[in-house]
Formats: structure tokens, sequence, C-alpha cells
């Protein structure tokens, strides 16, 4: 199940956190991967330290012909995707009633609009390839939760659980699985920022937003790591039947329990 060789596997927002990690934990697990990026150089550099014949590609997510044609390069030098992971993201830490529009509508463009553009996109190459595949959305704790100040990503995180399911029962006849992985806080980039962004928000030490904020419920006070999260993503994409399909994974150290 674990044995990815052969397959080919793009991972959007491949150049950073989650993305990479589970970008190298595919190669490990001897997929041809597709590091695609909206930061063209770290893109290529993690592409360069992932090896196992990765390939780099610019894609803004949110850009319809830049999917379109980083599909098209990627079908046309490596072949049909078999697995995507649609991982792009970036949070806002502000209060709604503060929150511009342009914010607003940047989240649902880059976290929904993206995971719409790259899973039609992967469908299509799924179904013409008749090989099928899986497409892995990145959710979040903030799928099924809600928290303060983040009402633009909590609403994209419980939107992409309404579009797994449908692609579940729409690309089932094709043999397309997708599954939604849903992980708790994670030491990344996008993290570390907020952390600071919350203190100044809540009035309450960075410490203390860790402690009583990221980790409050969880059942042993872990924060969830990038292995956790790749571990997860290689057993989705090497599951191979329709018995697993519009589910979404909790990966949160038991911060939120089904
Ligand atoms: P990160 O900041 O480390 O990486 C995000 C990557 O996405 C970056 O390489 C960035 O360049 C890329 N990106 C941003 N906008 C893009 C666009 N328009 N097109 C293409 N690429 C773009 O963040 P991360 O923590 O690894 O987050 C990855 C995903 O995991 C996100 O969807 C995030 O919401 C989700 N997530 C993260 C956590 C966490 O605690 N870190 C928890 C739950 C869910």
């Amino acid at each position: 199940m674990h044995d990815l060789t052969g397959r080919i596997a793009l991972v959007t927002g491949a150049a950073s956190g989650i993305g990479r990690a589970i970008a190298e934990a595919y190669a490990q697990a001897g997929a041809r991967v597709v590091v695609a990026d909206i930061a063209a150089d770290k893109a290529s550099e993690a592409a360069t330290a992932i090896g196992h014949g990765a390939m780099a590609v610019t894609m803004d997510v949110t850009d319809e012909t830049q999917v379109e044609e980083g599909f098209a390069r990627v079908e046309h030098e490596l072949g049909a995707v078999d697995i995507l992971v649609s991982n792009a993201g970036v949070q806002v830490i502000s209060p709604l009633v503060d929150l511009p529009f342009a914010d607003w509508k940047r989240m649902l463009a880059i976290h929904m609009d993206g995971a719409f553009l790259t899973s039609r996109a992967a469908m299509r190459q799924m179904i013409a390839s008749t090989r099928g595949g899986s497409i892995i959305l990145m959710g979040s704790a903030h799928s099924h939760v809600a928290s303060k100040f983040k009402a633009p990503y909590v609403a994209a995180k419980h939107g992409l659980l309404g579009l797994a399911r449908v692609i579940a029962k729409e690309g089932a006849k094709d043999n397309i699985r997708s599954n939604v992985i849903c992980p708790g806080f994670v030491r990344t980039p996008l993290v570390e920022k907020q952390i600071p962004e919350q203190a100044r928000e809540l009035g309450i030490s960075e410490d203390d937003v860790i402690r009583q904020v990221m980790l409050r419920d969880t059942v042993d006070g872990e924060f969830t790591t990038l292995t956790d999260i790749a571990d997860t993503a290689v057993f989705l994409a090497g599951f191979e039947s329709n018995a697993l399909t519009g589910q979404s994974l909790v990966v949160t150290h038991g911060w939120h329990i089904q």
C-alpha cells in the first residue's frame, strides 16, 4: 500500500512546509513528484533537493491558465497525473468586522478556486488515462471546528469537505477517490507567522497562544508533525479501493475527535 512506484504525483504548495514534506515522502515511496508552487525559485530548490526525478512547475493555483498549462506540461513530460494533493494555502488573522473584502476573496480564491481548478485538471487526466487516481485536499481541523479571527480560512476549509464529497461521487466510475486531510497545528512558516499575530489580537503572550489556543484541546499538548501528515498522505495515495473516499481524516493529536 505504501509503494507508489511509477505514479505521477503533483503537490501544490510543495515548496514549503506540509506540501514539501508530502512531496519528499512520495518520492521516497517511489513516485515521480511535481513540486507546483507560486514561488518559482523555492519550487526549483525543493525539486532539486527532493531528487528522484522531481520536477518543479511554477503555478498560481488561483489562475486557470497557469493551472491548465502546468498540468499540460506535466502530462507532456511525465504522463498523466495519478495523485493530486491540493495543498497550497495561506492564513490571514483578523476579526471578521475588520476583514477587508479583498482578503476574504483572496483566501477563498487560494483555498477553494485552487482546489477546484487543480482537481478538475487532475480528474480530466485521470479519466483520459483510464487509470483513475487519488485526489487529496488539504483541509484542517478548521474543516470541522471554528476559531476566532479566521473567518475566510474556516469557511474555505469547511467548503473543501463538500468538494471532496462531490469528487468522490462523480469520480467513482473512473476509479477516482477523493479525501481530505485535516491537520492540527503544524510548525510551518504559516503557523510561525500567526503566533505573534494571534498574541496581538488576543492580548496574551506568544507562549500562551501555543499552550492556551493552539494545543489546549489536544490529548497530549503536542503539535502535529510534518511526518504525521506526510504518512497520512502516503497512506491515502496508496489506498486503491473506493472503500475510502469522500472522507476526512482528522490528524490533530485529538484536538478534534469526530
Ligand atoms: P507554508 O506557508 O509552509 O506553505 C504554503 C505553500 O503554498 C508555500 O510554498 C506558498 O508559496 C504556496 N502558495 C501560497 N499561495 C499559493 C498559490 N496561490 N499558488 C500556489 N502556491 C501557493 O504553509 P503550510 O503550513 O505547509 O500549509 C500548507 C497547507 O496546509 C495549507 O492549505 C494550510 O491551510 C494547511 N494546514 C496547515 C496547518 C498548519 O498548522 N501548518 C494546519 C492545517 C492545515
